[in-house]
């Protein structure tokens, strides 16, 4: 019996790679429900310029796999199906309560959280294989995600702040 080829940390970081690529599209067509499903105005703003800069991020994810030379190639993501899955029973469980987008809120940063450890790994991997220019693409990504949390953050908090008003 042929010994099972030893698996790298390259390995690793395709399959990562691979992982959020699939990930990131599946992103973009649930911002794109969310971003209609939403009732306040800046709930809509917030997931269409995260909408806006998911493909850009999508985009850096190519450029990556061109790094590697290799075709851009998803690999299915039961963790972001299950993500997704979550912000659609909220969609529709909630649809016009007032606290939809509270939820819907909360679904996009459990978004966010699951990407912000997908691509810290993978810069963390591609530091370790020596590959700056991935470094830096998977690290501008990285941070519009975080940066994208906080946002999320923020405006939670503004929310329940009007609510405690308004009671
Ligand atoms: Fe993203
Ligand atoms: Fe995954
Ligand atoms: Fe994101």
């Amino acid at each position: 019996m042929a010994k099972k080829q030893e698996k790298t940390l390259e390995d690793l970081f395709e399959d990562g790679l691979k992982d959020v690529y699939f990930a990131e599209k599946k992103i973009l067509q649930a911002l794109k429900k969310m971003a209609k499903a939403a009732e306040s105005e800046e709930s809509v703003t917030a997931f269409e310029n995260h909408y806006a800069e998911t493909e850009i991020q999508i985009d850096r994810l190519e450029q990556v796999f061109e790094l590697l030379e290799q075709k851009p190639k998803g690999k299915n993501c039961p963790a972001i199906l299950g993500i997704i899955e979550e912000g659609e029973e909220i969609m529709k469980e909630y649809k016009g309560s007032s606290a939809l987008d509270a939820g819907l809120i909360a679904a996009a940063q459990a978004v966010e959280h699951y990407e912000i450890t997908r691509y810290g790994a993978l810069k963390a991997w591609a530091k370790e294989l020596g590959m700056k220019e991935a470094v830096k693409l998977l690290d501008e990504t990285l941070s519009e995600e975080i940066k994208t949390d906080k946002l999320l953050t923020t405006m939670a908090e503004g929310q329940a702040n009007q609510r405690a008003e308004a009671a």
